[in-house]
């Protein structure tokens, strides 16, 4: 059931609203406006319905923190209050309010409004869900990464800290399409992203589908060491799904990696050390697929494989 806020400071207000959608929402009341700016940032809400006359903090302030806030500023306010003249309605629906309805109020136009702007947060977060992820994998897709990267590595630079780029590619693969079909193709690019993504759940980690049979992620914090060896885990685990390829090219579907470390220098871009990933990626092929290759802090070569 979705999740709605009510933040009243009249009890029997409150409770006339819970039983009017309670039917159809799970519903929270808070009594205070502080009470309802904890709620609303330590839980998910689909809706806030704010009053806005309160005693301490009125409902406006409450309105204008929730839309400073980057966790609660995409939820839908609706004010709900006593105040008819046009100065507050104004106010409200400047302040960011999505709605304005005037006490005593009928019910069902509460719950029809409610409805309603439910329905239309739920679209926008479904378009936004979908313009960040890729739909064959369901991870990070190229347009995600573009956005996330540049505000990653610009924090990483003003924090400087080490900044991990790598770079994936799936061995062989357009023999893989050609001996057992495109989709049996498709469903090995799902597996191998789930299988990195399941080893890159920190919060800073970061992984997308850069491409076709092509995967970039990044980690923040870590020497070239760890990542390096993170990395080979990785690499390893895909090997490990024993997924048969063509036997020409070998037993298993494999990945190469190519990877760099670096703390971010001022002024540098991102690309600049993608590109470096890439072309470790292409030594990583070079040598013989189905490994690592990372260039360190010094730009100095590590390799897997002898
Ligand atoms: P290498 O080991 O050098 O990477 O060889 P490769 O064959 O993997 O490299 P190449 O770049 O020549 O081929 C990539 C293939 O990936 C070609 C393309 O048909 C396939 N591919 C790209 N996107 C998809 C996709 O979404 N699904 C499937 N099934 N195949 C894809
Ligand atoms: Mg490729
Ligand atoms: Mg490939």
């Amino acid at each position: 059931m979705e999740k709605i806020l009510v933040v009243d400071d009249s009890v029997v207000q409150a409770a006339q609203l819970k039983s009017i959608l309670s039917d159809d929402y799970d519903v929270t009341v808070a009594q205070t406006a502080e009470d309802g700016l904890r709620l609303a940032s330590e839980e998910s809400f689909s809706l806030i319905l704010l009053d806005v006359v309160m005693p301490g903090m009125d409902g406006f302030t409450l309105l204008k923190k929730l839309q400073e806030e980057i966790i609660t500023q995409s939820v839908p306010v609706i004010l709900i209050t006593s105040l008819s003249n046009i100065e507050s309605e104004q106010r409200g629906l400047i302040l960011g309010a999505v709605d304005y309805i005037t006490k005593p109020f009928s019910p069902l136009i509460v719950k029809a409004r409610v409805n309603t702007h439910i329905k239309l947060y739920n679209y926008r977060r479904q378009i936004e869900y979908q313009s960040k992820t890729d739909q064959l994998t369901g991870v990070a897709n190229r347009r995600q990464h573009d956005l996330y990267s540049a505000v990653k590595w610009s924090e990483a630079t003003r924090l400087q800290v080490p900044f991990s780029i790598c770079m994936f590619d799936i061995d062989n693969f357009k023999k893989f399409n050609d001996t057992f079909g495109h989709p049996a193709g498709d469903r090995v690019i799902a597996a191998t992203a789930k299988t990195a993504s399941a080893c890159l759940q920190r919060s800073t980690d970061f992984f997308a589908r850069y491409g076709g049979e092509e995967f970039v992620a990044f980690l923040i914090g870590d020497s070239s060491e760890k990542a390096f060896s993170h990395l080979q885990k990785i690499r390893q685990a895909v090997e490990d799904l024993h997924i048969p390829h063509d036997p020409s090219v070998s037993q298993y579907v494999t990945v190469s990696v190519g990877g760099v470390t670096v703390v971010p220098p001022a002024e540098s871009a991102y690309t600049t050390y993608l590109k470096v990933a890439d072309t470790m990626l292409y030594d990583a092929k070079k040598h013989g697929r189905n490994q690592v290759v990372w260039a360190d802090e010094k730009m100095r070569q590590m390799w897997e494989k002898p």
